[in-house]
């Protein structure tokens, strides 16, 4: 059985997406079998029970030379640690190209879509392949994560395409209302600790000879998160120094209003965000304004200022 995983700190993007390409595979004759590289978020929980299916198991190590597939990701920095010692025979991705090294030619798939979703529809068009209510409700509620209900500027033509397809067969009939229930979901972020609200949409990157960790909270009550400003602050500091990376920012983004406010820990972090995006850090917030993309926005910027 060939795993099928996306990056570590999942999305609801890496869980669906390594569900349904596992099942797609399978179909397609080679046996595949779907795991998540850490805990869902509280988007992910949503979206399973709408789906009504159950959350991958839990994947922590795999024997050198493993064959393995992956989705919604291609840098050994955000995958299972040992990733470079593995075979890697399929991608499906939506992000930059990063380290991905094969020793065997790879089934390799990128477009520069908002969401492994719209890729992995597409696959089953070409295929042929019908897609029942599941598949559907999976790959729906992806692309609606990912692209923020299209307000994210990764969105394309062939997402919002994708959600017109999809949203019969899973049986939603209202998008807007689904999606605002699913942001909901996310946002009801409880007690959990400081830390974990930090990893829990987090990368690591890797820019010139430096590396930054990367956190992203997308929320429709960002004065919840800012009331935790204080605690996150400090969580970006251990994490700084228990990780060894050179910094380390968290993009507080408010979904409804299209706006990222960034947490900044320190002088050499409000430094770079002053010379990457020209924005002022005070009191360890930096107004990033429409800025809510990592993946388009922010890693980009950060590249182009570390000569990356
Ligand atoms: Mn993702
Ligand atoms: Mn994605």
């Amino acid at each position: 059985m060939l795993p099928v995983f996306g990056h570590s700190n999942p999305d609801t993007d890496a869980i669906t997406s390594a569900l349904v390409y596992a099942r797609f595979l399978t179909r397609q004759g080679t046996p595949a079998r779907a795991y998540r590289l850490g805990d869902l978020n509280f988007e992910t929980p949503f979206v399973l029970a709408q789906a009504g299916v159950d959350a991958p198991e839990l994947l922590a190590l795999l024997p050198t030379g493993t064959a393995v597939a992956l989705v919604d990701h291609n840098e050994s920095g955000q995958s299972l640690p040992n990733l470079t010692d593995l075979t890697v025979t399929h991608v499906v991705d939506h992000h930059k190209l990063g380290n991905l090294n094969t020793s065997q030619p790879p089934y390799l798939r990128f477009e520069p879509v908002g969401c492994t979703g719209t890729i992995l529809l597409k696959l089953h068009r070409e295929a042929n392949l019908t897609v029942d209510p599941v598949d559907a409700n999976l790959m729906l509620s992806a692309i609606l994560s990912d692209t923020l209900h299209f307000r994210s500027p990764t969105t394309t033509q062939d997402d919002r395409d994708a959600v017109e397809f999809l949203a019969p067969i899973a049986g939603v009939e209202d998008v807007t209302a689904y999606a605002l229930a699913m942001f909901a979901a996310k946002s009801d972020l409880g007690d959990t600790p400081a830390d974990q609200l930090l990893k829990m949409d987090y990368k690591a990157f890797p820019f010139g000879d430096q590396r930054w960790g990367l956190g992203v909270i997308e929320t429709t009550n960002p004065a919840y998160v800012f009331g935790r400003q204080a605690e996150l602050l400090a969580a970006m500091t251990a994490a700084k120094t228990q990780d060894g990376l050179d910094g380390v920012l968290l993009s507080v983004v408010d979904i409804l209003n299209e706006t990222n406010r960034m947490l900044v820990p320190g002088d050499a972090e409000a430094a770079v965000v002053q010379g990457a995006f020209g924005a002022d850090t005070q009191d360890n917030v930096a107004d990033l304004e429409g800025r809510i993309s990592r993946k388009k926005q922010i890693v980009p910027a950060l590249e182009k200022y570390f000569g990356a």
